[in-house]
């Protein structure tokens, strides 16, 4: 119930009380009601959906209050939701905000969730959320946001800042006990959910007593092309990424912002070492990273990770003794190699350390060999509390049923990355799912698995437990299309939430797919398809065109697979065969018959010549446009057009 204390006088405030109010009038003076407001309004609080009539009458409302507002002056206007959230108020702020953008809107109520809350805040409808029915409470946070005045610790209040980030109060962590390790991801990567590996690294340094900061410069760096309204089309071209002449003309002079703000942050407090993420795609924009810590921090120690941290790589980056790049690369899981890495250089005669190359006394080279893989009941579950979740483009966590693969596709590095697949027991995955829904609202998961399907009898007994828990989640990641994918398991699936599944089909021709070594039926393929479409989850398939050995004869069998199959899936994505370092298509070059222009994975063609980044090109825009007859104009067939044109050139 609201109190009704008017100690606090609203000033230059409007209180507005929404239709989830349920204490009785009379109201406080001086503020309005949108039942008193509107009579003619006629939904219960449950109704999702306005009637015509409805709107009418809050339309009328409406332009008493903005009236109100606008005759008395009025720079802020408090909206309660009472216990309950009800279409009706949402319409109401949002009619506000159109018809005055400077006033700011405050949404109070104890039953808000933070999914709306944050929602509403990434939307620009509303400035402030405070989960309270205090008004007292209310009206002194809004003074304090007013003044510049700190919003102490409070959990329920969730703002924009001036920056337009979403901010609320994070618990404090303890001091750490050993040092603080920065971990850094740059551009380019996707901006929908925060990185997952960071979370995991996060958890299992606090764990180890270190303290952690999170910079993600890849979510900055999104941000503000948007807002200085760069062509972000033109900027996810991968291409434009990872060759270093398209680079410097391309995204490199936009990384000023951002290293700027790694600039600051090296500079806001020390960290005994830095870490870097890196892909294929932010190789080049991470060594940028990689100077200013030199230059702002020259002690600090560099460590990098993550699936284009290969021993390959790695030779170079820590080639050049103490005047290097990198002090050390951490190759495949790095949950526990950190953490030794870290004790090791405590020390004063460092020792090697199983998966990791690192720099030891004086710059010697020191290297542990192979590690096994981690044993996942004793991992940590992620820690997003360092990672701005609520400011990615989707209120989507992402979430782990396993690690690794239980395939070995000759293009693909995630079994040689991951080395073995095992399944996360389920009640870790409860937990995980639970602590993302208590911490933040979210019931939203992405596996970020490299398949979700590497251990079916694991896969349904956890769907079983997900159904038990009756936690009301939904879920979307990638599968095999192998035969044990059920038409039964895919129905239970199904009712534990999965609303999605990407199929990684690849080609129409067996024999191609035997090249690749795939290890699924095509035919096995396609009915996994139609039993999807059945249940009712969505589907996603790929297919990759000119693998090495794809004939003209082969391809047209991928483009008729495509026509034929399409009505049971939603969605194509359009690959050019074209293997990261470590895979076996590059490391057996030889045997696939094929060589290299320069190190970028694009540039290869057949010993023979036939098969060439022209004809993989023209291949791509043959299914591209034949997916645009099928289903209209593809929304990502920009990004690939801009991509081939990019290659030509
Ligand atoms: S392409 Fe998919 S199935 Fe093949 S190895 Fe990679 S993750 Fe596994």
């Amino acid at each position: 119930m609201m109190k009704r204390n008017m100690t606090h006088k609203p000033e230059d405030c409007l209180i507005l009380f929404g239709f989830a109010q349920d204490s009785p009038a009379p109201f406080p003076p001086g503020s309005m009601s949108l039942r008193d407001l509107s009579p003619g309004y006629s939904e219960t609080l449950e109704n999702s959906k306005l009637s015509q009539a409805s709107i009418s009458a809050l339309k009328l409302a409406v332009v008493q209050v903005i009236r109100a507002l606008v005759q008395q002056n009025k720079r802020s206007v408090v909206i309660f939701f009472g216990e309950k959230e009800a279409a009706s108020n949402f319409f109401v702020l949002a009619q506000i905000r159109t018809a005055l953008p400077d006033i700011r809107i405050f949404m109070a109520g104890t039953g808000l969730s933070t999914f709306h809350v944050t929602r509403k805040l990434a939307q620009g409808l509303i400035d402030v959320s405070i989960r309270s029915d205090d008004l007292p409470t209310i009206l002194d946070c809004k003074k304090r946001l007013k003044t510049g005045a700190s919003l102490a610790s409070d959990p329920r209040i969730f703002w924009k800042s001036e920056e337009n980030w979403i901010r609320w109060n994070r618990p404090e962590p303890g001091p750490p006990k050993l040092g603080t390790v920065l971990l850094v991801i740059m551009p380019a990567w996707n901006e929908e959910f925060p990185p997952y590996g960071l979370a995991h690294l996060s958890a299992s340094l606090k764990a180890a007593g270190y303290g952690v900061k999170v910079l993600d410069l890849n979510l900055e760096f999104w941000r503000t092309q948007r807002k200085e309204e760069a062509d972000i089309v033109s900027l996810q071209n991968i291409v434009l990424w990872s060759l270093p002449e398209r680079f410097e003309s391309g995204p490199k002079p936009r990384l000023v912002g951002i290293l700027e703000t790694l600039e600051r942050t090296l500079k806001s407090e020390e960290f005994c070492a830095v870490g870097f993420s890196l892909f294929q795609t932010n190789l080049l924009a991470s060594d940028e990273g990689f100077r200013v810590v030199r230059k702002v921090s020259p002690k600090t120690r560099i460590i990098c990770g993550g699936p284009s941290c290969t021993p390959e790589w790695s030779k170079q980056a820590l080639a050049d003794g103490n005047t290097g790049n990198v002090d050390a690369a951490v190759f495949g899981e790095a949950d526990t190699s950190l953490i030794e890495l870290l004790h090791q250089w405590d020390k004063e005669n460092p020792e090697p350390v199983k998966g990791v190359r690192f720099r030891g006394l004086r710059g010697t080279l020191l290297e542990g060999g192979a590690r096994e893989p981690e044993c996942l009941a004793l991992c940590q579950n992620p820690d997003f509390s360092e990672l701005p979740v609520f400011n990615y483009s989707r209120l989507v966590l992402p979430v782990h049923f396993s690690r690794g693969c239980v395939g070995k596709c000759a293009f693909c590095f995630e079994s040689f990355y991951w080395k073995k697949h095992r399944s996360v027991p389920f009640n870790k995955v409860l937990e995980m799912i639970a602590n993302a829904q208590r911490d933040y609202g979210v019931n939203h998961f992405m596996v970020a698995d490299s398949l979700m399907n590497g251990d079916h009898a694991a896969l349904g007994q956890l769907a079983d437990a997900l159904i038990d828990s009756g936690m009301n989640v939904s879920f979307y990641g990638y599968c095999r299309a192998d035969q044990r994918l059920t038409p039964e398991l895919l129905a239970k699936l199904k009712e534990a939430g999965c609303s999605e599944i990407f199929f990684g089909i690849e080609s129409g021709s067996q024999r191609v797919l035997n090249r690749m070594r795939k290890g699924i039926r095509l035919t096995h393929a396609a009915k996994v398809l139609r039993n999807t479409k059945t249940v009712g989850i969505r589907s996603c398939v790929s297919i990759m065109v000119g693998f090495p050995g794809e004939t003209w004869w082969d391809f047209w069998k991928s483009a008729y697979f495509v026509l034929k199959n399409s009505r049971y899936f939603d969605n194509l994505v359009l690959n050019i065969a074209a293997p990261p370092e470590g895979t076996p298509m590059f490391q057996e070059r030889d045997s696939f018959d094929i060589e290299f222009r320069d190190t970028h994975s694009r540039f290869w063609k057949s010993k023979d010549g036939r098969n060439t980044l022209d004809v993989r090109l023209l291949r791509h825009r043959i299914i591209l446009r034949l997916w645009q007859a099928l289903r209209g104009r593809w929304a990502n067939a920009a990004i690939w057009d801009l991509e081939y044109e990019t290659l030509r050139e």
